[in-house]
């Protein structure tokens, strides 16, 4: 298939921008990027797919989030993260059963798939709910099982009983074509050295990636300082479980130190605006990060904690988030946006097929509708995609070649079911 649009932004390494051009999707992967006459003049006959006023981006990463926690998006807003936690999110949770945790995933997957999003770095519980709606949506992703000191917890009455479901998870999914799993420890402040460890080595045994909640408080840090001596991140580096294979969320109160190792040991930091405004956690520095040589992914967290799960509309958040806490407008440029949303997506998932649109790439990518007042004129598409779209201009969404989402209609998902199930989801909730 040849998708032809007015503009094709390629995220490869020189940012090109493709006008007038035309993408050539063989199987899963993308086969020729360039001008949409020579594209097409090398292959007659092939099908065609015009979009004309549009613009075809790499598709966006959504590299943190609780796909699940879509239930309880609107239960309960504008308190303290450890009040909320507490009072409004456990108390549910204690009353998951499995057959709603999934229809809670596939409403998020749902939205990820209308707004632009195709790869997501999910972090909660009982996941092989969120590894069955994942597949069934045609995402891909990476879907980390959380772990925390306290048991019985959900998912396991021991540690033994947990790491044993996350066994009969890894072993399930081995081979999948776009899912893969992940150890996730909660945070520094729900779990244990022994804890960390134990995830750490599990991750290595069962060859999962690893991931979880970082620096996201001051109050995170000043705690961790006093229960174990050091600040978060020099405390788990000493406990050895920080790698290349590791993501982490938040990454809000860091300092050189931190930055320093986090570079050293090749982690990736994971930006998540909406949800650090929301819950007044603070902004992470996401230029003193990226100057540091740390990618910084951007995510959407829970859908509880954002309300949303539009990546659109996290860029935005990201850019003027950046220039309201340095002081700075030339911080987080459009550009850097697209990039944490995209290329440094792909480093959060450490996938290396993703994040750009290139020969012998991932065929993952959206298209946005330019035909609307609101993205008109077309000075700079890269700044329309950042500054002016809201993720519902979006027309089509593509993983591995296969159309998700075209148009108005969800094409992997039954919507009408995922709808009902929200109607389901509110009961629980109450
Ligand atoms: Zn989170």
């Amino acid at each position: 298939m040849i998708y032809t649009a007015g503009w094709i932004v390629t995220q490869d390494a020189a940012r090109s921008v493709v006008e007038n051009g035309a993408l050539r999707v063989e199987g899963a992967l993308v086969s020729e990027v360039g001008p949409a006459a020579e594209v097409l003049a090398r292959h007659p006959g092939e099908p065609v797919r015009e979009l004309g006023e549009a613009a075809i981006l790499p598709g966006l990463v959504d590299a943190h989030t609780h796909v699940p926690m879509s239930a309880m998006r609107g239960a309960a807003d504008d308190k303290a993260l450890f009040a909320w936690l507490n009072e409004d999110v456990f108390p549910r949770e204690a009353r998951w059963e499995p057959r709603l945790l999934r229809a809670a995933a596939r409403l998020s997957f749902a939205e990820m798939v209308r707004t632009g999003c195709t790869a997501f770095y999910d972090m909660y519980m009982l996941q092989e709910n969120v590894f069955a709606a994942a597949d069934e949506a045609g995402l891909r992703g990476v879907v980390g099982e959380n772990v925390v000191r306290f048991f019985p917890q959900l998912g396991g009455a021991t540690r033994d009983a947990l790491f044993g479901r996350i066994r009969d998870n890894a072993a399930a999914w081995r081979g999948h074509p776009r899912l893969r799993g992940a150890v996730a420890p909660h945070a520094v402040y729900t779990t244990d050295p022994d804890t960390l460890r134990a995830c750490r080595d599990l991750a290595d045994e069962v060859g999962w990636q690893f991931g979880m909640h970082m620096s996201e408080t001051r109050k995170e840090t000043a705690d961790c300082l006093a229960e174990r001596g050091a600040r978060p991140i020099p405390y788990c580096d000493s406990l050895g479980i920080l790698r290349g294979d590791t993501s982490l969320f938040h990454c809000v109160d860091v300092d050189d130190a931190d930055l320093a190792i986090l570079r050293e040991r090749g982690c990736v930091a994971v930006h998540n605006p909406a949800s650090n405004m929301k819950l007044a956690s603070g902004a992470a520095p996401v230029e003193r990060l990226l100057g540091a040589g740390v990618p910084v992914a951007l995510g959407t967290d829970g859908p509880a904690s954002n309300n949303a799960q539009d990546m659109v509309r996290e860029m935005w958040l990201a850019a003027l988030l950046g220039k309201l806490a340095s002081g700075d407008p030339t911080a987080v440029c459009a550009q850097t946006a697209l990039d944490m949303a995209t290329r440094h997506g792909a480093s959060a998932i450490h996938d290396p097929l993703a994040g750009s649109l290139e020969p012998g790439k991932h065929a993952d990518f959206f298209a946005l509708d330019l035909r609307g007042p609101g993205m008109q004129p077309v000075h700079n598409v890269v700044s329309n995609a950042v500054y002016a779209a809201t993720g519902l201009e979006n027309r089509l969404t593509v993983v591995d070649g296969r159309e998700l989402y075209r148009d108005g209609e969800w094409l992997s998902l039954d919507i009408g079911e995922v709808l009902a199930g929200a109607r389901e989801l509110r009961e629980w909730a109450r």
